[in-house]
């Protein structure tokens, strides 16, 4: 199950559209050297290392980013998408690393950030070969980059790698790995949802509150089997026509359609389908008291829609936060993997959810933001504690 852990970080952001454009430029003219580009746009996001792995006879092109290892090796996953050019590939990978460090750094692991892209087909242009080679371009960075399963990679992709190296985590159960990680995600969630409950109505009971789940993929399903459990009212809403009748009927709860999901009057909005959900048109939409869900980047503009839900007194529980359970799931195939053991780190969401909800109420700020700027104090204090 592919898992993507990403944040959007805005001042990075429009650092990257505009070295894009320049890149983009670039390609054009070639005025300029490439490297100068490159080396540009890795200082705008101070990142540590960018390796560019090829391979002429298995086709192979990655490129693998190591954002920060302040807090321990770098772990993220390796995305396999049909960039439409090597410069949207690096941004892509440069934006996700650094995204992996603030979740590392937040959820309390001892984690670094990183991620790593392959140029390519999922559906076409893999083989055994090429995940093989790419295991020996990891297993030369001898650790500082662990890799995990993301967006067009699997576990069949993880066995290929782990044939070359040993840094490289959600492996199947067979193999000693963690195996699927989204029963944990969404154990996360519904701990984060809980935590932002008791902040709005000081209480985390959700027996009787009215909840929409949008989106019951392996996450949103997982997050309902939770929240049926504890009587809370729940609507949900796919794409997936077949997979909504059945979810609806086995857990009973009630079936809307995906443009209801802003028109139901509902206690909790849940997004566990896609990112940008909440931008201006729906926030205006919401009505609700708490958003907390899955998605990873659910905030269109960071800065713009985090304020906009705090101004209309809407509790927002940090995606990047409260999904961590599968990162934190994959951490722990390093100690020997225990899902109870996963399951209990991943409880925590709770408290650190809260602790956040509470800190931004009393700073003024979006909760996004209270949330980055925790991340960012364990990784200074943790600089300054070593001295480096
Ligand atoms: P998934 O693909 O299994 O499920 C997503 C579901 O959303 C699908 O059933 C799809 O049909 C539905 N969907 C798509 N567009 C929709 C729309 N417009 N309206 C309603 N439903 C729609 O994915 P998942 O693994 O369950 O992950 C869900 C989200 O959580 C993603 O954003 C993912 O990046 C994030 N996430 C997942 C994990 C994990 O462990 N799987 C970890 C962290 C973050």
């Amino acid at each position: 199950m592919p898992f993507e852990p990403e944040i959007p970080i805005k001042r990075f952001k429009i650092i990257i559209i505009h070295l894009n454009f320049m890149l983009d430029i670039h390609e054009i003219t070639q005025t300029l050297p490439k490297s100068q580009m490159v080396f540009e746009r890795i200082a705008a996001g101070n990142h540590e290392q960018v390796v560019f792995c090829y391979d002429r006879a298995t086709g192979l092109k990655a490129i693998i980013s190591i954002h920060s290892t302040i807090l321990g090796p770098a772990l993220g996953g390796t995305r396999m998408w049909q960039y439409k050019s090597e410069a949207e590939a690096l941004n892509d990978v440069l934006r996700l690393s650094r995204g992996m460090t603030y979740k590392a750094a937040v959820a309390g692991l001892n984690l670094g950030g990183g991620k790593a892209v392959i140029m390519g087909n999922p559906k076409t242009d893999k083989s055994e070969a090429m995940f093989r080679r790419f295991g020996r371009f990891i297993n030369n960075l001898h650790g500082s980059y662990i890799t995990a399963e993301d967006v067009g990679t699997n576990t069949r992709d993880m066995e290929h790698i782990a044939s070359e190296t040993k840094h490289v985590t959600g492996l199947p159960e067979s193999m000693g790995g963690g195996g699927n990680p989204s029963p944990v995600t969404a154990y996360g969630v519904y701990m984060g949802l809980k935590a932002a409950a008791m902040h709005a109505w000081n209480e985390s009971d959700l027996k009787g509150r009215r909840v929409v789940v949008q989106g019951i993929g392996h996450v949103g399903e997982n997050l309902v089997k939770l929240l049926r459990k504890e009587d809370a009212t729940v609507f949900v809403t796919d794409i997936n026509a077949g997979l909504l009748d059945r979810v609806a009927s086995e857990l009973g709860c009630t079936a809307i359609a995906p443009d209801e999901v802003f028109s139901v009057a509902a206690d909790i909005y849940a997004p566990c389908a896609l990112g940008a959900t909440l931008n201006t048109e729906n926030i205006e939409k919401l009505n609700c008291k708490v958003v907390a869900g899955a998605a990873n980047n659910q905030l269109a503009d960071e800065d713009v829609h985090g304020r906009m839900l705090m101004d209309k007194g809407i509790v927002y529980a940090p995606d990047f936060l409260i999904n961590a359970g599968g990162l934190i799931n994959v951490y722990s195939e390093f100690t020997g993997y225990d899902r109870e053991k996963a399951l209990s780190q991943t409880e925590r969401i709770f408290d650190v959810t809260l602790d956040i909800l509470r800190k931004a109420q009393k700073e003024k700020i979006p909760s996004q933001e209270a949330a980055m700027r925790m991340a960012e104090k364990r990784l200074t204090d943790h600089l300054a504690s070593t001295g480096d």
